[in-house]
Order: C-alpha cells, then structure tokens, then sequence
C-alpha cells in the first residue's frame, strides 16, 4: 500500500493568508491546487511536505478573461475551463489542441493550470503551450508580486522561479493581431503523457512570420525552448521548406533520453516532424486558410 508520510492540512480563505502560510511554514509547506501530480508523488514517498496548504476554495484564482490586451488566466482554472474557453478558443487555439489530449476527464475536472506549470515536469504540456504563447507568469509573496517570463520559469527538472512564501497567481498571454497556433503530441494510447509534443505560435504580418513561439514537451530534462527555430522563423514568407528546417533545428536542439516510450532517435524525430506540423496548422489559423490546409 502507498501511504503519504504524516502532514499536516490547512485550507486557505484567501490568496493573502495562503501566502501567510507559506512564510509562517517555511520550505516545509507546499501547495495543494488539483493534487494530481501532488498526492501521487507524496504516496511514493517522491515528496513529503509537512505542511499542505489547499487552495481549491479561492475562487478568485479561477478565471480566463480578456485585460489590458492580454487574456489572463487564474492559478486556479481546471484544465476542463481551459479545453471550453471561447475566449482561449479565438485567440490561443492550441490550449484546446492540448487540452484534448492531457490526461482523461478525471484528472482534467480537476487538475490546474497552476499544478501544471508549477509541477515542471519536462513531459508536461501546458507548460510548452504558455511557453510558445509568450506568456508571462504573475508570483505574489509577502513583499509583492513580480513578472516573470516563461522563458525564465522553469529553472530546471521540477524547479521553478516561484521562491520560498510565494505562488503562482496568474498566467498573462498577449494579444496581438494575426496570431495562430497549434499543439502537436504523439502519446502510446489515449491520455498518457507524451512520446513528444510540440507548441507552436505565429504572428503573421504582411505576409511574413513577424514573431514565433516554439517549445517541445517531453524531448528534454525542462521544457525545451527552440529560440533557434523561432530566430529562423522571423522576418521570414511561411512556406513548408521554411517549417521543414525548423523540424530539423527541432530534431537537432532537443535531448530526450531513451526509456520505455522510445530511443532517442525517434523522439527527436518526432520533435522534427511534430514542429512541421504544428508550424503548418498555426500558420493556417493565422490566415484563416485553417479548413483547407
Ligand atoms: C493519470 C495522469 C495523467 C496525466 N497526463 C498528463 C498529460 O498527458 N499531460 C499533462 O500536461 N499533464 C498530465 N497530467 C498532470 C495533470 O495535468 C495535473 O493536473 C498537473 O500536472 C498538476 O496540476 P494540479 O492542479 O493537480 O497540481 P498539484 O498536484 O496540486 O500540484 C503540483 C505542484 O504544483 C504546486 N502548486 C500548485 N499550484 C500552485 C500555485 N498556484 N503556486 C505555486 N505552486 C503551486 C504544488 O505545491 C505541487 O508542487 C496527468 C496526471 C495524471 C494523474
């Protein structure tokens, strides 16, 4: 039987007095949003916090709307209000490709955007989705809150910048005009974690890629940001041999590791071909020429 170490358990009635907490607790306290990555890794003795502080009654930390030119996205949000967003529907297309695709509906009712980033498990796929999007995360504390970007969040495996007595409160994604975009995954059934998964964003401008976000889940120890592939992209007519040599930088700049979903070989080759096909799909939806691609 798999049993959680001792903890003790309280429920936060506000942002500010789980915040409290954490600095009252220490490095001992940790979060509880959905609990679907939490608790199993506290059954198998992976982490044994002391102290859990839940955070499901903050309502407040549950909402996508559209402010100051941006769509933000409370810590709280399951992944099922991501995957039925209108909203994240018009503008960020490929939250719902992802959302289709995590996990099944017990864990999505459930499981939060907040739990996801934070968890920063390098197979996870929100986290490549916020990363292509350009999103910026909001960390509050007891001494304020700062802005952090994706391309700074994650630290390394299971580590992000959210520091001692801080959260995660709030995603930011900015709204700019002529954007797609698009998640790609291979998985061995239906709802399991990535073989390898690929976000891509364009934001087209006078015929040409004016900017690009491209991030891989599953190919790395973090999430891998393919800064070579969207400096390629940029400035450029989107075309299938321009999409073909960011699949290559794509095969070329990721580092998975074998195990049971694969060798090496072909999980950068999926990367390859994954980011060909996300690059397409985006570049579609940006010029609504989606239905006949
Ligand atoms: C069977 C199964 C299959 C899955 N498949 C997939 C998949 O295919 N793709 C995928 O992306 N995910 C998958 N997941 C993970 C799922 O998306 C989880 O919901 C998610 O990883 C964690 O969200 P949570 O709200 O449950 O977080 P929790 O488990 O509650 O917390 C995770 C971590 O984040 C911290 N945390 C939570 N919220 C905050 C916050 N606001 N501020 C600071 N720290 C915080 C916690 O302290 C903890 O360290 C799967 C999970 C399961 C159980």
């Amino acid at each position: 039987m798999q049993t959680p170490a001792p903890f003790e358990y309280e429920r936060a009635t506000s942002v500010e007095g789980a915040i409290a907490a954490l600095e009252r607790l220490g490095s001992e306290a940790r979060i509880i949003a959905g609990g679907h990555s939490l608790l199993p890794m506290m059954k198998l003795r992976l982490a044994s916090p002391e102290h859990l502080i839940d955070i499901n009654d903050l309502a407040e930390l549950a909402y996508i709307r559209e402010e100051d030119g941006e769509v933000r996205i409370g810590a709280l949000t399951r992944h099922v209000d991501l995957l039925k967003s209108e909203l994240l529907a018009r503008h960020f297309p490929l939250f719902a490709d992802a959302e289709t695709v995590i996990a099944d509906p017990v864990v999505r009712n459930r499981g939060t955007i907040g739990g996801s980033l934070c968890q920063a498990d390098a197979a996870e796929d929100l986290s490549a989705v916020c990363s292509a999007a350009k999103a910026q995360v909001v960390i509050r504390g007891t001494g304020g809150e700062r802005v952090v970007g994706m391309e700074d969040f994650h630290v390394g495996p299971y580590m992000t910048a959210v520091g001692a007595g801080e959260m995660l409160t709030e995603v930011r994604l900015p709204v700019h005009a002529g954007a797609g975009s698009a998640h790609e995954k291979v998985e061995r059934r239906a709802g399991d974690w990535a073989i390898a998964a690929v976000s891509a964003a364009v934001w087209i401008d006078g015929g040409r890629i004016a900017d690009a976000g491209l991030a891989l889940s599953a190919v790395g120890v973090t999430t891998v940001h393919l800064t070579r592939g969207e400096e390629l992209l940029r400035g450029e007519a989107p075309s299938e041999e321009l999409f073909a040599k960011a699949g290559e930088i794509a095969s070329e700049d990721c580092s998975p590791s074998a195990d049971g979903r694969g060798p090496v070989d072909y999980k950068r080759h999926l990367a390859g071909v994954l980011t060909h096909r996300a690059l397409r799909r985006a570049t579609a939806r940006a010029t609504g020429q989606e239905a006949r691609s």
